[in-house]
């Protein structure tokens, strides 16, 4: 299946500029959203995940499932103050300024096999912040998979020598 047809380019949004990529129109079709999951529970299972954690918000949508379809775990990455037990903190960089990730001290054994799932890798941020989170509570990352990379933003330079899949790039 192309992918790429469901996929929704909004120009100038959230501000001026940005070329903002709209998955919802993957998430409303059935077939490509089980697509979508499909290839990253694939994935999943090679890298050997036992656990899959994904920020928020869309993260979510696409980390869910797949640790539904394997029966394995899900712990979420959230902004600070959302998470209502002890938390473990990263700060990182936005465009303008900082901000904080966290999750909970308890979201994950040590040595556990995590497997990151986001909706897009842009220029990386995120999933560097969730990587240090999860070698925080002892994790160890086994890949990240994203729906869709935009490659001039360099991403991977942030992931190193994890493996990394994605299934659309721009
Ligand atoms: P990064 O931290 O890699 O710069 O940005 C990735 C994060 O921002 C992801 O959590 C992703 O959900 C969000 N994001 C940034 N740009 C886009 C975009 O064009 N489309 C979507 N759906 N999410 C984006």
């Amino acid at each position: 299946m192309d992918l790429t047809q469901y996929v929704t380019t909004v120009e100038n949004w959230p501000k001026e500029g940005i070329s903002f990529k709209d998955i919802t129109t993957i998430m409303d079709n059935g077939p490509a959203f089980k697509y979508a999951v499909d290839k990253i529970v694939e994935f999943a299972k090679e890298v050997g995940a036992d656990i899959i954690v994904g920020p928020e918000a869309r993260g979510f949508i696409i980390g869910c499932p797949v640790a539904y379809a394997l029966e394995i775990g899900f712990a979420p990455v959230r902004k600070e103050g959302k998470l209502p037990r002890e938390v473990v903190r990263v700060e990182y960089g936005l465009e303008y300024g900082q901000d904080v990730l966290t999750m909970h001290k308890d979201a994950m054994k040590p040595g556990q096999k995590v497997l990151i799932v986001d909706d897009l890798l842009a220029t990386g941020g995120t999933v560097d912040a969730t990587i240090q989170l999860i070698e925080k509570l002892g994790g160890v990352v086994a890949g990240c998979a994203f729906i869709i990379e935009l490659k001039e933003l360099n991403g991977r330079d942030k992931i190193g020598n994890y493996p990394v899949k994605t299934l659309i790039e721009y």
